[in-house]
């Protein structure tokens, strides 16, 4: 069994490492940031609750992220772990996470505050099925249109300047605090995230005294759906 955090600025590389991560040791990847989107996309009640704070990139209301993630963890399908992506972001959300979960590993993706910003105003979602494009690293094959489902690719609605600069203060504001805590449980491995996403997967795998996959992976960051 693996327990894995993935932490981050946005644009860090987090759920394209994440993704690579679980897609070889067969985890269960859990992003709160999915999760959420998946809410939007289908007009769900906790999706009207939450759009108009994730579109100005704030923080969602820890009571909600909390009883999301318990959820999730409660349906008990990570048989052989999971990685989780986007939580905690805060004190709070550590200490929940820790009252009740064990915790191998965390990985720290470390980048620049300074090229995060052309990264995440280069990336495209296929809000159908979840695929995150780099305009960058991983292009589709046809412009705006997902290699997977062929459906058309949007730009994230928080990945604008005004919301990115909403999203960085909160993470530095809240990160060493998280840290901190995470760290006490489990061992905080910082990764240089900026370089390429196949370099800073085979460095996560060395750090973390995982054996490489059998076969070449790593290329999109095939974001799973958040359920
Ligand atoms: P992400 O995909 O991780 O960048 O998350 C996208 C957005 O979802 C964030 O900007 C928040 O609005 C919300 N969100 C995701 N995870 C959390 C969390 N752990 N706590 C509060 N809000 C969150």
């Amino acid at each position: 069994m693996r327990k894995y955090v993935v932490v981050g600025i946005p644009g860090s590389g987090k759920s394209t490492q994440s993704t690579m991560l679980a897609r070889d040791f067969d985890l269960v990847r859990i992003s709160t940031g999915d999760i959420f989107r998946w809410h939007v996309r289908h007009h769900t009640k906790i999706g009207a609750r939450v759009r108009r704070v994730m579109t100005a990139g704030q923080l969602v209301g820890d009571v909600l992220v909390e009883t999301i993630m318990r959820d999730r963890l409660d349906e008990h399908d990570w048989n052989y772990g999971f990685v989780i992506d986007g939580f905690p972001r805060n004190r709070r959300q550590a200490e929940f996470f820790l009252e009740s979960y064990d915790l191998d590993a965390v990985i720290y993706l470390d980048i620049p505050d300074s090229q995060v910003r052309h990264r995440v105003l280069s990336r495209r979602l296929c809000e159908r099925c979840g695929v995150d494009y780099s305009l960058i690293e991983s292009r589709p094959e046809q412009e705006d249109v997902c290699d997977v489902c062929a459906d058309s690719l949007v730009t994230r609605e928080d990945d604008t300047p005004e919301a990115l600069t909403a999203r960085l203060f909160d993470y530095h504001k809240d990160i060493d605090v998280v840290l901190e805590l995470l760290g006490r449980k489990a061992g905080v491995f910082v990764i240089d995230a900026s370089r390429d996403q196949g370099t800073v997967h085979a460095e996560i795998l060395s750090r973390l005294g995982l054996p490489s996959p059998p076969s070449p992976g790593g290329s999109a960051g095939m974001a799973e759906q958040g359920r």
